[in-house]
């Protein structure tokens, strides 16, 4: 027989799955012999067998009685007996902590004949009438469906026609009257009268707790923390304890310490006179902790040491809700508290130094998420007003710049010194010179893994994305907000990518310390010392090695005081973009070998200074370069716009210009449907003539130029978009010719390690046999995802990407964060098949995921050696990879 329901001194804090998190903490702070009211637990058990089957699962209610029977024998009260009732709270509490999200229902077991009852018990008739027009608003609202603004409608009619500011200052008399308008209302609204059955009352509130799992607030909180549906929730069912029976009583909320900072000392706001559920309601103004000092001074020092007594058994910051009755104070709920960034970084040192935690434990207190958080710097809050529109948070952060609408103007005004934010529908691979020259990018559309957002964040940048409450409009080089603001181009606007708001104007901005530590390594104390502390125990316990993926000097160098130990992926597309247009235009168009020899030998010097240039910034650190990647045509001008071009001068009867004609026809000829399928990667180096040498060259001469110049150059060469081991054969065969050719030439050995991204899942299927000429690995993962799923990462995500979410066929985009069952499957393959093929394979991963915390913690899993991601995310990684190590 399976049981549904445990008193508070049959459990404890690991049972959190069974009694979910506030019952199972109850449950402890009745061991540790806190004074909590007495009360029991229905099991998340019991409510997944109700929402399977829509039915109360056989021998609930038998269990139920029974220990209400208990309760009622421990109390010397019955539950709703009318001279001397025992009224009690039926509260909603699931694994994870869902902070308002459910149901609860206070002051169950009152009815018409009890209240006479409570108030000559409690010698409080005002009380009495107040504890059941509570009861009849809340049962009516969440158990009986009708609409709680009518009832705090009603409510402020009354307090209108008394004249009175709230609530209290209503009499016995006034609240005897609302319980009436309230009963009337239940009946109109569902054709039923307020059921005057204790019994009914409790078994119907534990159904209702049951159903806020499923309601629309609690579902939506859980898809954004990622918290599973098939749960369920637990039902705490508990004796009342009255805060509300005048100054000597009073409800608050507590924290061991202050929750944004971290910092030791009481932290808490008090009502006097109050339920627990108005402390946070804000009907009336609380009081600051300290203040219960001096009105209630033993109930003061009672709840500090009942504070302390739970700090040190969670050995953790808590979080407390109290009520204090007639002097009598009652601990009603803890759990380890939620806190900032800074606060989890400050606690991990702070504890440790108390003796209560080890580093190792600070270690895996503290998240990649929450230093990324704290490197950047953020604005003052109070200071700013109400934001213009919402977005999606897609790059933490904050940036003040004049709006402006494409990518050129953008350039212009930076150039000119002028801070600027990008502010588009949403952004293509042609607004990258205006998002590097923008603070801050602003999309309309798409979510966290659209171009914007990825692009953003790979460079660090502040960006909100999906804001779909403006409209922008391009061509009048402005944007509307839902409420009719226009906001022209020039105009200020403040962009927060933590919180994923848009303000009017410079909102005052606060430096990131943390960032100024990383830089120059200077610690200032507090936070900063914090993060020191605990990314040094990182970096102690890591296996994972961690790189960057930098393509300039500048970038390489920055990395490097980031703590990278290397680059993973040197990109060598961006070196063919700007003034090299022109030489690449030539490259491709060439009409014979020789003019594109001569292309090439143009963009060969240019190159091996690109190389030079980060080797040195890199020196003595492997630096792995990935011979050009994509399709030759994206360095060709669109399509459409040559088109139209010829077809304009051709109707105003011109001939088009000679250049715009051949480019269009080279366009045409290479037009692809699919070109992430098509012409690049190794097939580009298989069949260009001279492309692979050139750039191999250019590797090569950059490696003895730095050799010559005194440095341990190390570059190593990876070729992309291998799917079959011959494709490798080949262009390893030419890459080793170029180097024994500049060996020679030089007179100085030039030994590169030759690799291989896997990156097709043919690739990874097939990685013993690529491993014989694969010097090492490097998985894309941006690519493998895209073509395991076979879905493109450009083209999804407005498409179909928030339905799939919504709709659960992935709990998070598998472009954020690796596909374990999937595409890790195939890195599994391909780590164990390569390893075996060549023991020691060195094994790293380059691509978004190297920088995601959960794939990080993956990569270690897998036996990766490295993960390489961007400069600004390399903290972060070594972060992660030690909090992997567990
Ligand atoms: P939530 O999960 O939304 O915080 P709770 O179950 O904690 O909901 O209930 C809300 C408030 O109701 C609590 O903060 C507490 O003050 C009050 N409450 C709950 N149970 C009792 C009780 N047995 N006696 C007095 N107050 C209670
Ligand atoms: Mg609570
Ligand atoms: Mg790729």
């Amino acid at each position: 027989m399976v049981r549904y329901v445990y008193d508070f001194h049959e459990g404890g804090r690991d049972m959190a799955d069974l009694l979910g998190g506030k019952g199972a903490n109850l449950a402890e702070m009745t061991r540790l012999g806190l004074p909590v009211p007495p009360g029991f637990i229905v099991t998340t058990e019991a409510c997944r067998a109700y929402l399977a089957t829509g039915a109360e699962p056989e021998g609930l209610s038998r269990e139920v009685s029974r220990h209400l029977s208990a309760l009622e024998e421990s109390a010397g009260r019955r539950l709703g007996r009318a001279d001397d009732p025992l009224l009690v709270s039926v509260r909603s509490g699931a694994r994870f902590s869902m902070p308002g999200m459910m149901e609860t229902v206070l002051d169950i077991g009152l009815n018409d004949d009890s209240v006479p009852g409570l108030a000559g018990v409690s010698g409080d008739e005002r009380f009495a009438w107040d504890s059941y027009r509570r009861l009849v608003q809340m049962f009516g609202s969440t158990v009986m469906g009708v609409d709680a603004a009518l009832f705090e409608d009603a409510l402020a009619v009354l307090k209108d026609e008394r004249g009175v500011p709230d609530d209290v200052h209503l009499d016995a008399g006034d609240l005897a009257r609302l319980v009436e308008t309230y009963k009337e209302l239940i009946r109109r609204e569902t054709g039923e009268s307020f059921p005057q059955s204790p019994a009914e009352q409790l078994q119907r509130a534990i159904l209702a707790v049951f159903e806020s799992w499923n309601g629309e607030r609690a579902r939506l909180y859980r898809r954004r923390e990622h918290i599973p549906d098939d749960l369920g929730t637990a039902v705490t069912v508990q004796r009342m304890v009255f805060g509300n029976l005048g100054h000597d009583s009073g409800s608050g909320v507590a924290f061991t310490r202050d929750p944004a900072t971290g910092r030791p000392g009481l932290y808490g706001d008090y009502l006097p006179d109050a339920q627990g559920e108005d402390v946070v309601a804000g009907i009336r103004n609380t009081v600051p902790l300290a203040e219960l000092e001096r009105l209630d001074p033993r109930s003061y020092r009672r709840l500090r040491d009942h504070m302390g007594t739970l700090e040190r058994h969670y050995r953790d910051l808590c979080d407390i809700e109290f009520t204090i009755e007639r002097g009598t104070l009652w601990m009603l709920q803890t759990r380890v508290g939620k806190r900032t960034a800074e606060a989890a970084f400050t606690l991990a040192t702070e504890l440790a130094d108390e003796g209560l935690i080890t580093s190792r434990e600070g270690l895996a207190r503290v998240s990649g998420d929450g230093l990324a958080r704290l490197m950047f710097p953020r604005f003052d809050t109070s200071a700013t007003g109400d934001p213009l529109a919402h977005g999606i948070p897609a790059s933490p952060g904050a940036a003040v710049g004049a709006a402006v609408f494409d990518s050129a103007e953008a350039v212009r005004r930076a150039a000119a010194g002028e801070k600027v934010v990008l502010v588009r529908q949403e952004t293509t691979p042609d607004d990258l010179p205006g998002m590097v020259a923008a603070q801050a990018v602003l999309t309309s559309r798409g979510g966290k893994t659209s171009h914007a957002a990825v692009v953003a964040r790979g460079m660090g940048k502040v960006c909100v994305c999906g804001a779909e409450e403006l409209t922008v409009d391009v061509g009048r080089r402005r944007f509307t907000t839902r409420d009719g603001t226009v906001v022209e181009e020039g105009a200020v606007v403040s962009v927060d990518g933590s919180a994923g708001a848009v303000y009017s104007g410079a909102a005052p901005l606060v430096d990131s310390e943390v960032m100024r530590y990383l830089e120059t390594g200077e610690t200032s104390g507090g936070v900063v010392a914090s993060v020191a502390r605990v990314l040094k125990e990182a970096d102690g316990v890591r296996r994972l090695e961690v790189r960057a993926n930098a393509d300039t000097p500048e970038d390489a160098a920055r990395a490097r005081r980031f703590g990278a130990q290397g680059i993973g992926l040197c990109r060598t597309e961006h070196m063919f973009l700007g003034e090299r247009r022109k030489l690449v235009e030539d490259m491709i168009l060439a009409p014979d070998d020789a003019a594109r020899d001569r292309a090439l030998d143009a963009l060969l010097p240019l190159q091996r200074r690109d190389f030079a240039g980060i080797l040195e910034a890199m020196d003595g650190l492997p630096v792995t370069i990935r011979l050009l990647d994509p399709p030759l045509h994206e360095f060709l001008p669109d399509r459409t716009d040559l088109a139209v071009r010829v077809a304009a001068a051709g109707a105003r009867g011109e001939r088009p210009d000679p250049h715009d004609a051949e480019l269009l026809d080279a366009v045409n000829r290479m037009h692809e449907e699919n070109p992430m399928l098509g012409l690049r990667g190794v097939r580009l180096g298989l069949v260009v003539p001279g492309l692979v040498a050139m750039q191999v060259r250019a590797v090569a001469e950059a490696v003895v130029e730095r050799t010559v110049a005194g440095g341990s150059p190390l570059a190593e060469i990876m070729v992309p978009l291998v799917g079959a081991v011959e494709e490798l054969r080949l262009a390893r065969a030419e890459v080793e010719r170029v180097l024994a050719e500049v060996s020679e030439a030089s007179g100085v050995p030039v030994t590169c390690p030759v690799g291989t991204m896997i990156e097709l899942p043919r690739a990874a299927l097939t990685a013993g046999r690529i491993a014989e000429e694969a010097e090492f690995f490097s998985f894309g993962t941006n690519d493998l995802t895209q073509t395991t799923w076979g879905f493109s990462r450009d083209d999804v995500e407005a498409e179909f990407f928030s339905a799939y979410l919504d709709k659960g066929v992935f709990p998070v985009s598998p472009f954020e964060t690796l596909d374990r069952e999937g595409v890790g499957r195939l890195i599994g393959i391909a780590v164990a098949e390569g390893r075996t093929a060549r023991p020691g394979l060195k094994i790293g991963v380059c691509g978004e995921h190297g920088g995601d915390p959960d794939s990080v913690r993956f990569f270690h899993d897998a036996g990766l050696d490295y993960v390489s991601c961007s400069p600004f995310r390399v903290p972060v990684a070594r972060l992660e990879a030690g909090r992997a190590v567990s």
